[in-house]
């Protein structure tokens, strides 16, 4: 059972007026996008929506502007990006709702496409404000999500104001609903997750769902730190979690076979890229020293697991991938999946980060755009900006 909700292609948008959430909430650096994956990602629907002759009216956040006006956090260089991108004039309006915004939707043409000022930087946008939530609104016939990286929120722009339009899916949020949907409600068997990344307070539930659905769950990172700790090995400076030491030798229990843990370990002297390194059998780490990635032998067994998978799903780097030097057992783990030849899908932004490092991103079935949204996904729990949309 997936999630069903409607598109744009299952109702009529030619000529209308349509306010496009979209996730533009990229990074820049003195005043220019300075990363555009997730512009790329918008692409399909609004040159769809433009073919077609609709009013394209853009709305997103930017950053951390605490509801007010932030001049670096300003959509306007964006929308110069997306010219570039589009190939066509984008439009910009200097805020979001008002009269600003209303004019420049009154004044755009079909099949030309308008930018709203940063969506932040009106306190009511966080609040899912009702009164900020009608003045979007107004703006338009129909609401479009595209925003992935946003459906986790319940914001005036992405809950708020599919109250009050008939509101359905971009091209975007339908395919990463689509891939993390099925992987975690009707995966091809066998199905294998690797999970890895710093923290397991923060992916909890996603260990959780996915132990229950997976036929083996391979665990690196720092995560596996706490793991180990758990089985009574020393981790000396490693990154771990005390805390959640008793959940980790449930969730061991819980798993029995299906869970497998690193069997061998990089270690370093010091978290640093130049670090003296060496790799030890799983045991206690010598004093001093940290685990900063999986070693030879784990990358080895991982390997065999993940070349029988039909389904793969991956979040987590498997070390610490910012130094070449530990990011050995995340790149050879992402030829692994690469060479699988099974359906993979990579969630998580550190992930997709280390996946196109790796030069292997090609080889993905699909790497999400969202963070925080596809770990959600990943732990079954419903997305607010996906609830919000018609259903099939
Ligand atoms: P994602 O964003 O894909 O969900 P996380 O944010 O959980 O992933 O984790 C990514 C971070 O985990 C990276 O910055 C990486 O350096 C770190 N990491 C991985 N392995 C280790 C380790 N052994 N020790 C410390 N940090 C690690
Ligand atoms: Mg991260």
């Amino acid at each position: 059972m997936g999630i069903k909700k409607k598109t744009i292609k299952d109702i009529e948008v030619k000529g209308k007026y349509i306010l496009v959430r979209v996730d533009f909430n990229v990074p820049m650096e003195e005043g220019r996008v300075a990363e555009d994956m997730r512009l790329r990602a918008a692409l399909p629907t609004i040159e769809y929506l433009i073919d077609l002759g609709a009013a394209v009216i853009l709305c997103s956040h930017l950053g951390r502007p605490r509801g007010k006006y932030v001049p670096e956090l300003s959509l306007h260089p964006v929308a110069s990006h997306l010219e570039g991108l589009i190939g066509l004039g984008v439009g910009f309006a200097e805020d979001c709702i008002g009269p600003v915004a209303e004019k420049a939707a009154e004044l755009l043409e079909p099949g030309r496409v308008l930018l709203l000022e940063n969506t932040r930087f009106h306190p009511g946008e966080k609040k899912n404000d009702e009164e900020m939530a009608r003045q979007l609104a107004s703006l338009a016939e129909i609401f479009v999500n595209d925003a992935f990286g946003s459906a986790h929120r319940a914001h005036a722009s992405t809950v708020g104001v599919a109250q009050h339009l008939p509101a359905v899916s971009g091209f975007l949020l339908e395919k990463e609903i689509e891939y993390l949907g099925r992987v975690v409600t009707n995966p091809e068997k066998p199905f294998v997750a690797i999970l890895g990344g710093a923290k397991i307070s923060d992916k909890i539930n996603v260990i959780r769902n996915l132990l229950s659905r997976t036929d083996s769950l391979l665990i690196g990172g720092g995560m596996a730190n706490t793991f180990l700790k758990a089985q009574g090995y020393s981790v000396a400076e490693s990154l771990v979690e005390d805390e959640v030491i008793g959940t980790a030798q449930e969730l061991i229990d819980e798993g029995g076979r299906r869970l497998s843990l690193p069997v061998d370990v990089v270690i370093a002297d010091r978290f640093d890229a130049a670090a003296q390194s060496r790799v030890i059998s799983k045991g206690s780490v010598p004093d001093g020293w940290r685990i900063m990635d999986v070693g030879p032998r784990t990358i080895d067994e991982f390997g065999k697991v993940i070349e029988t998978a039909s389904t793969v799903v991956w979040n987590g780097p498997m070390g610490v991938f910012e130094f070449a030097a530990f990011a050995v057992g995340t790149n050879e783990i992402a030829r692994a999946v690469a060479e699988s030849g099974a359906v993979s899908v990579v969630g998580g932004g550190d992930s997709a980060a280390a996946i196109k490092r790796s030069g292997l991103a090609e080889e993905i079935t699909h790497i999400s755009t969202g963070g925080r949204a596809s770990l959600d996904m990943l732990a079954g729990v419903e997305l607010p900006g996906v609830a919000a949309l018609q259903d099939i």
